[in-house]
């Protein structure tokens, strides 16, 4: 039996960052950069207003007040996009739009609430400083600039950037494609009446959504029977569209567990025992050429979903080029009581009273138990070499909100 570590070094050992690629910007959120920006030009890249106003020059409004304001002829009229021929003399006014270019010889522009936003002539009654709401060129990033550097995570926010400097199209390491493919002779698609002995598909849901959250673009497959030729023929059909193929199922000790025979029929794979519990019947390979890694999990429901959280969301991460691989574990002291294996590390499935508390879910800690995997927001671990946690001990806790980071 291999202890979880050891099992997740395989693992990880088993599947490699992608290989870069050039992607349009719409389709980079969530990746790794593989090149580092630059600006193109400066940002803003030319003196422009950041209000709607008149542009001026300040010293022209120097006694502008409520009882004697100011009127100046308002000569040109620039929105966003022109540029105004003028040049501004002493004396008159521009009316100006929003990030549209300062006209020549204006030097500040007075927001159209401090006017009568007049067209012919405005009426100013308050005076500004030099430079009031002018953006100057340059003053958020410099032409030439290192904005960003290779291995960063592309965000909504580095996007936005990124676009501003003006690149369309940057080399990212990409988003894994991930194919889904429960197997079982058992399952049949939720929403069809259930014969006796039936049950509807649950884990290529669950896995295709956390393995979407966990950064991968994954998709799932209809479930396939119990039978090594129609798996056979699935997998050789997905080695050429996906990076990585996780199967549920047909991994444990069953007369009619057809996985391994099918994988060790295409490719290599091993399966290991793991010190754990739920989840302990584990194995990963490759198929293809070039090889595919492909990860097996568990049937029931609670042990695919550790498992996955275990061991499949670090290798995703490590495939798309990150460097933190696993998620934050905290400390926390637990509400109720629990048994646990000595000789295994179990994952046991709760709930966040408070920052620093945590309570069990659902009825027992069976690794087919649904009802409480949907209620629970946290795995509480308990270490090799404990067997028991008593109300109020301290435990180890891994925080599974926010799938989406
Ligand atoms: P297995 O690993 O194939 O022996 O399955 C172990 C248990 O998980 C059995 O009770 C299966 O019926 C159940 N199971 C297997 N695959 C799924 C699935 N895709 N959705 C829900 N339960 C499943
Ligand atoms: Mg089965």
């Amino acid at each position: 039996m291999l202890s979880v570590a050891e099992y997740l070094d395989l693992v990880l050992d088993s599947v490699s960052e992608l290989p870069a690629m050039e992607l349009p910007i719409s389709d980079v959120n969530g990746c790794v950069l593989a090149q580092d920006i630059y600006a193109r030009w400066p940002l803003p890249s030319f003196d422009n207003s950041s209000m709607d106003g008149y542009a001026v020059i300040a010293a022209d409004l120097a006694h502008a007040s409520e009882s004697v304001p100011i009127s100046l002829p308002v000569i040109d009229d620039i929105p966003a996009g022109f540029k105004s021929l003028e040049t501004l003399q002493s004396g008159q006014a521009i009316r100006i739009m929003t990030g549209a270019p300062m006209p020549a010889g204006a030097d500040s522009v007075i927001r159209v609430e401090d006017t009568d936003g007049g067209s012919g002539v405005v009426r100013i009654q308050v005076p500004i400083e030099v430079g009031s709401c002018v953006r100057r060129e340059g003053e958020d990033v410099q032409a030439g600039d290192l904005v960003l550097t290779k291995g960063t995570f592309i965000g909504p926010r580095q996007i936005a950037l990124i676009a501003a400097v003006g690149h369309g199209v940057i080399s990212v390491i990409p988003k894994p494609r991930v194919a889904v493919l429960a197997t079982g002779s058992e399952l049949v698609e939720p929403g069809t009446e259930l014969k006796y002995g039936l049950i509807s598909d649950s884990n290529s849901f669950l896995i295709t959504a956390i393995a979407n959250d966990s950064g991968a673009t994954a998709y799932r497959l209809p479930p396939v029977q119990d039978d090594e030729d129609a798996l056979i023929e699935i997998l050789q059909d997905q080695v050429h569209r996906a990076d990585l193929i996780i199967t549920t199922g047909g991994v444990s000790m069953g007369a009619y567990d057809p996985v391994k025979s099918a994988f060790l029929k295409l490719g290599t794979a091993q399966f290991h025992k793991v010190a754990m519990q739920p989840g302990m019947p584990q194995g990963f390979g490759s198929v293809g050429e070039p090889a595919i890694p492909i990860i097996t999990l568990p049937g029931n429901p609670v042990s695919a979903y550790v498992s996955f959280e275990v061991f499949i969301r670090p290798a995703i991460r490590k495939m798309r080029g990150l460097k933190q691989l696993e998620r934050p574990h905290r400390s926390a002291t637990l509400k109720g009581e629990l048994q646990s294996p000595i000789n295994k590390v179990q994952f046991a499935r709760g709930r966040f009273m408070a920052e620093e508390q945590v309570e069990l879910v659902g009825t027992g800690q069976g690794s087919h138990v649904l009802g409480g995997l949907a209620q629970a927001d946290a795995l509480i671990v308990i270490p090799v070499g404990v067997d028991s946690i008593t109300n109020g001990e301290q435990v180890q806790v891994i925080d599974v909100r926010g799938d989406l980071t």
